[in-house]
């Protein structure tokens, strides 16, 4: 199985996996979403709110703020040194200390450690004249099969597309005219493919060729995943990671047999 960047890069990137079948494409999406750990806010602390928010909605919406995880420093806190009670190496504590008027956003929330930061940018409260917010926040490791809060990404694939034109196309054009994404032009008296990569499989050209000339299939041995991170980790750091996952799961059936 060989693995390919094809383009992107940071939290949003394309991938190709060659020589795989469906069931590990699907195996290798599931682990991204639910096994790859991230850090979320867990427990709030919260000293003293008069925004127009209640304490829960208020907790809610800092859980669901991504925040930037080093996987190499960070334990599960339940197998941390520490038995659970929280410490440095399980546990970031961040902190937030605004009053109105002003608009709350996830960047005002204070980490005593520079590379583990909430992702800038994300609106939590409107704070009215004279409102005060005051809180601590405790983030810890999670997975997304636990709660969506700790899901690094959002991950899709789709077969490679394999467009076939046989000898009965007579580049009448009707299947140029008909690709929404105008992926298809006409060279030489041949449908010719500018950019096979952006075909959706829609089918569209096969629909409108009214001498059944042109085909689409998927290549179920080749999956093009496209991976978007939340900010939490690089997108590509999230396929590393689930790689890592299935192989230890793998290692830990075969300790199992
Ligand atoms: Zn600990």
């Amino acid at each position: 199985m060989e693995v390919r960047v094809l383009e992107g890069e940071g939290n949003k990137i394309k991938i190709l996996l060659e020589n795989a079948n469906p069931s590990y494409a699907n195996a290798l999406r599931r682990a991204m979403l639910s096994e790859v750990p991230t850090l979320a806010i867990e427990d709030v602390i919260i000293y003293e709110n008069t925004s127009s928010l209640y304490d829960e909605i208020l907790a809610h919406r800092l859980g669901l703020v991504p925040i930037r995880t080093d996987l190499e420093r960070f334990n599960f806190r339940d197998s941390c040194v520490c038995g659970g009670a929280g410490c440095p190496s399980c546990t970031l504590t961040l902190t937030l200390e605004e009053e109105g008027p002003k608009v709350v956003y996830s960047h005002d929330l204070k980490s005593p450690d520079p590379e583990l930061t909430p992702v800038e940018g994300i609106p939590i409260v409107k704070l009215g004249k004279g409102q005060r917010l005051r809180l601590e926040a405790e983030a810890v490791l999670g997975k997304g099969k636990e709660h969506a809060k700790w899901q690094p990404a959002v991950v899709g694939y789709k077969y490679y597309p394999v467009i076939e034109v046989n000898e009965k196309c007579t580049a009448c054009g009707e299947c140029v005219e008909a690709c929404p994404r105008d992926l298809l032009t006409i060279k030489e008296d041949r449908v010719v493919v500018k950019n096979i990569e952006a075909c959706t499989l829609c089918r569209a050209c096969a629909q409108s060729c009214e001498e059944e000339a042109i085909s689409v299939k998927g290549d179920s041995t080749r999956f093009i995943f496209t991976i978007e991170s939340n900010g939490s980790l690089p997108a590509l750091e999230v396929f590393r990671a689930a790689c890592r996952e299935i192989s230890k799961k793998a290692e830990k059936m075969v300790s199992l047999l």
